[in-house]
């Protein structure tokens, strides 16, 4: 921990102004900038401030940091790694990294899943899966084939193809929707998880594929779980029916599971609830425990062997970043699979939703409440109105934790080695202040 001296004080005072002067942070305005809190280091599930105060962590830094931070292990692997080389280009390269992290995906996704394309952030592993899409059906000489069918209230990322299928009510798809291709647009599902299924629920997705079908590529949309389009989660009925379609009508079926993956949901993959498998499937977030930014997608031989002998493309796949399978990342990556496995994850994370449920639950009496919902290592809290996020974060940060709400959610997904202490501490938290909006 750094010396809370006078001239460290001042340092962070500099760069807080500098900071507020200079940097953007995401979603925001650099004219009256939410306020920022100076992090100096974590470890496990604590993050220290630089005024010496320590919180528990309730997001996991947006669903990645799924062990903690610091952990020894991640970090020796990447020490180790640094040592032999942090990033060399993949064109006309390989590396152990690389191979290793593949090998580990496709034993731990379906069988049909065979060909992996690594990438360096889930908005760009949703783009590639959205080319493979368009090449696989250019391959095919059905080149109208191109547009994406979604549901609404989704997230796929900050880029262009993946803004184009987010949620079109958000202020974002809104402000660039000329650049857009038309994609369309399937109401949210509207079958809680945990409710008896409702059939009529997929009506509307069958009629936008009965009626477009000749011109879909793809549809896209996040499994059992959609996060930062309102954390809401439903019935894996609907998507066991939605593959069926999908099937029946000859599209493609992209799972966005960058902010599912790797347990969150209870299960590995929250694709698995459901017993499905998709065409394209994109990893991210946790897939190096919240160390690097590292993404990837994964495809079946079907796709990957049509792309490839597509004698108008040179069987090329249009798509190569400069740090594509950053072998630091993957090093960590490869890590972070191993720990995964190895720590009992499904029993930490059903502990977790027990733990949160009855805690939380409660709640959703409290009047301004609107909702309360639990799956697998999520808690979310959704109010009646917006929160107003500046000063619910300074309450939670007062009272210790990292909690950082969004709308009108107020929602955890802590690392999944939270002790019950830590994370009774989370709930309490979060129950005091909901009570006392
Ligand atoms: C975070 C997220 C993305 C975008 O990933 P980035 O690494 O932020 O580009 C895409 N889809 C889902 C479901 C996400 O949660």
């Amino acid at each position: 921990m750094p010396q809370k001296n006078s001239s460290y004080s001042l340092s962070v005072e500099a760069d807080l102004a500098f900071d507020r002067e200079h940097i953007w942070h995401p979603y925001t305005s650099m004219h009256e900038p939410l306020p920022v809190y100076p992090v100096v280091s974590a470890k496990g599930v604590e993050l220290h401030l630089a005024d010496g105060r320590t919180l528990i962590d309730g997001m996991s830094s947006w669903w990645s940091a799924i062990h903690g931070y610091n952990h020894p292990e991640l970090n020796q692997a990447a020490t180790d790694q640094i040592g032999q080389m942090s990033h060399v280009m993949f064109g006309g390269i390989t590396h152990k990294p690389a191979v290793n992290l593949a090998r580990k995906l496709l034993a731990l996704t379906p069988q049909n899943l065979q060909h992996v394309f690594f990438c360096d952030s889930g908005s760009v592993s949703i783009e590639v899966a959205i080319k493979m899409a368009i090449q696989y059906w250019v391959a095919k000489d059905r080149p109208l084939k191109y547009r994406l069918l979604t549901v609404c209230g989704g997230y796929h990322g900050d880029t262009f193809a993946a803004m184009s299928v987010c949620d079109p009510e958000g202020g974002m798809r809104e402000l660039f929707k000329k650049v857009f291709p038309a994609h369309l647009f399937a109401a949210r599902p509207k079958t809680r998880f945990d409710e008896p299924w409702v059939t009529d629920d997929l009506n509307e997705m069958e009629l936008l594929l009965e009626a477009h079908a000749d011109e879909l590529a793809a549809v896209i949309l996040e499994p059992i779980v959609q996060g930062a389009g309102g954390m809401w989660f439903y019935h894996s009925a609907y998507l066991k029916g939605l593959k069926q379609l999908c099937e029946q009508y000859d599209v493609l079926l992209i799972l966005d599971e960058i902010a599912t993956g790797f347990g969150r949901t209870g299960r590995m993959f929250a694709f698995e609830h459901a017993g499905i498998t998709p065409d394209i499937l994109c990893l991210g977030k946790a897939l190096t425990g919240g160390y690097m930014s590292l993404a990837a997608t994964l495809t079946t031989s079907e796709l990957a062997g049509c792309i490839s002998s597509d004698k108008k493309t040179a069987g090329i796949f249009m798509h190569g970043p400069t740090f594509m399978a950053n072998p630091l990342a993957c090093a960590i990556g490869c890590a972070s699979l191993d720990l995964l496995q190895s720590s009992p994850w499904e029993s930490w994370v059903k502990n977790i939703a027990i733990r949160v449920k009855q805690a939380l639950e409660p709640l959703v009496r409290v009047s301004g409440v609107a909702d309360v919902r639990v799956l697998g290592a999520i808690g979310v809290v959704e109010m009646q109105r917006p929160v107003d996020v500046a000063a619910a974060q300074k309450y939670f940060v007062d009272n210790g934790v990292w909690i950082r709400p969004f709308a009108k959610l107020i929602y955890i997904m802590p690392p999944y080695v939270i002790s019950e202490d830590d994370l009774g501490r989370l709930t309490d938290v979060m129950k005091a202040f909901v009570e006392s909006c």
